[in-house]
């Protein structure tokens, strides 16, 4: 490719929207431009990096026997109730209507319209294991999109699907994802770690995610200092403390604490640590028939922090969870949030292990201003239940026994699910088994994040000249620049040659013959990351020499003119 020839929309300045690294050079790079909120252009550079990473994704899952089919972005909103997501999923479905007012969605994923399209071309069990994927865009009306292409709102998803007789074959070919997603982001070049993760609102019963470890991660990692253990911070169990709760001593009073709204503004005006206040919140209960619920208390160490995912799991919970509104506390309680408190609470008190063994601790008093002190389980809040509400903290035991729990932030590029039935019973889609009865299918899914991976490689792969690519991501082999162009015949031909023979062998070369100053044509391969750049000027071929630049170690070398495309064939392995 020739940079004359090319949209090459590299820029000089650091755009002022992108807060993240990827962001900020895949825009100053020239990969992307956005459109709208979470919805952006993929320029000729970027998208040949994309069909690098789908390359080798689809080689990866043909490995393992996938096959590639292709669904439509549009689909009936009548499949999304019948199986009972079309509420569920909530606002970041987007609904929308064709001009005979037929109801629709932009697909955020697939698993009904798979489901409906097994149901009809599968028969027989003998069909079976079936595993499906596509690479395809989706839409999801993110609340926040965020950090360019990690956190869009139009974005390309490579999704799978499984289809089984019985739960054995689904636990095979859920193995041998698990095992072609290792294979992918390896030879992604990516440092990742498979985790343990919630099923959120796609469902079923056990996952992984893959998640490259970055600073700019949105999720959480915890992971053993000892063992393999490894979850999403969603998922870690925080165990039940050792120590057991102290006895209790005087009697609970009320004492004034005005204008505290915070954990730390009561237990500063209580002159007592964080630790030693209760956090009180309200959450709403699963909602019955008529969509009424009750308001649950949810207690903490006022030094912790609750784990909404944990906590939505639990019987009777909201799930997704959900807050009380503050007029729904006031309502309920005579307060407001910041003076809640257990003692004297009418409704279903839920306490975190850890705050289970606190005694003659602080507590908002329902009355607002005010707070309680001295306060005791049993004796002053005789009815409660214990379960696991909090976020894990480095340092804690790993729930496995083996060693302790460090944290990691992660970006989130991939994900696998057992599905079980969860599809295949709500849509009806069955085959018959050996002994002519109808049963449902088991289903599994798995998805990756085309579009993030690329983001999420250049927030692991960069210096402060540009993106360092991974070679199989990279979008040019090879860079050629060629230095006063216009003034030198020999440089002319010594590049338009060499240009060629690459080009003939297959290479993928970005050859910059604009002209331009040095600096200028460096900065950009720089930045672009290619990783071989070659300069070719008037004052080395007339020593017969032509000087090559490696991005990754940044090593110089001067090369005979005559030997240049050996050499980087050498380079090359080719
Ligand atoms: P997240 O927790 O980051 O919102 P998710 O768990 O909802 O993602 P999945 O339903 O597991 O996403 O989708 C499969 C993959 O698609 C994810 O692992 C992620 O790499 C990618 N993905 C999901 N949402 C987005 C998005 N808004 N922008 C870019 N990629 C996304
Ligand atoms: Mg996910």
């Amino acid at each position: 490719m020739r940079t004359s020839r090319y949209l090459l929309s590299t820029l000089k300045e650091n755009p002022v929207e992108a807060v993240v690294d990827s962001h900020r050079l895949m825009l100053r790079a020239g990969l992307i431009r956005q459109v709208a909120s979470g919805i952006y252009n993929w320029l000729p550079t970027g998208l040949r990096v994309l069909h690098k990473v789908e390359a080798i994704i689809r080689e990866e899952m043909n490995k393992k026997g996938a096959i590639e089919l292709s669904m439509p972005v549009v689909q009936p909103a009548d499949l999304w109730r019948e199986s009972g997501r079309y509420v569920k999923y909530g606002p970041e479905l987007c609904r929308l209507n064709d001009r005979k007012q037929n109801e629709f969605v932009l697909g955020p994923t697939h698993e009904e319209v798979i489901t409906a399209l097994c149901r009809n071309e599968i028969k027989s069990a003998r069909q079976l294991p079936m595993n499906l994927y596509q690479i395809q865009t989706k839409f999801r009306d993110e609340v926040r999109p965020r950090f360019g292409v990690m956190r869009g709102r139009e974005f390309i998803m490579k999704d799978g699907y499984s289809f089984h007789v019985d739960h054995e074959s689904l636990e095979q070919t859920y193995q041998d994802m698990y095992d072609a997603y290792t294979a992918i982001f390896t030879r992604l070049g990516l440092t990742f770690r498979a985790v343990e993760a919630d099923t959120g609102s796609i469902g079923g019963n056990h996952s992984h995610e893959f998640q490259v470890l970055a600073d700019a991660g949105e999720d959480t990692i915890a992971y053993s200092d000892e063992s393999n253990y490894a979850a999403n911070i969603e998922m870690a169990e925080a165990l039940a403390p050792l120590e057991s709760r102290g006895e209790a001593k005087d009697p609970y009073s009320k004492v004034p604490t005005p204008g505290c709204h915070t954990v730390d503004e009561a237990a500063k005006a209580l002159k007592i640590e964080s630790n030693q206040v209760m956090k009180s919140l309200l959450v709403r209960g699963e909602p019955d028939a008529d969509g009424k619920y009750e308001l649950i208390m949810l207690c903490l160490r006022g030094n912790e922090e609750l784990n909404e995912i944990k906590a939505g799991k639990l019987p009777g919970v909201s799930n997704p969870l959900e807050f009380a509104t503050d007029e729904e506390i006031f309502e309920f309680t005579g307060a407001h949030p910041g003076s809640l408190g257990p003692v004297g609470f009418k409704g279903r008190i839920i306490i975190d292990r850890n705050a289970n063994i606190m005694s003659n601790f602080a507590c908002g008093a329902n009355e607002d201003g005010h707070h309680l002190i001295n306060v005791n389980f049993d004796r002053d809040i005789p009815t409660y239940e214990v379960a696991d509400l909090r976020n894990v903290v480095e340092g804690d035991p790993s729930p496995d026994g083996h060693g302790k729990i460090l944290l990691r932030k992660g970006i989130e590029v991939g994900q696998v699910f057992m599905l079980g039935t969860k599809y295949s019973e709500a849509m009806g889609a069955t085959v018959t088994d050996k002994n002519g009865k109808n049963i449902p299918m088991e289903m599994g899914c798995y998805g990756i994040g085309v579009t993030r991976v690329v983001a999420a490689a250049i927030e692991q792969h960069h210096d402060d000249k540009g993106i360092v690519w991974p070679d199989s991501m990279a979008p040019f082999t090879v860079g050629i620049i060629a230095l006063g162009l216009g003034k030198s015949e020999e440089v002319k031909n010594a590049s338009e040659k060499l240009y060629n023979e690459l080009e003939a062998l297959g290479v993928e070369v970005l050859y910059d013959d604009r002209d331009e100053r040095a600096g200028v044509m460096f900065s950009d391969m720089e930045l672009i990351g290619i990783p071989h750049v070659i300069t070719i000027g008037a004052k080395g071929l007339a020593q017969g020499i032509i000087e090559y630049k490696n991005r990754r170690s940044g090593e110089k070398e001067s090369i005979a003119a005559d030997q240049i495309l050996e050499n980087i064939k050498a380079k090359l392995n080719i």
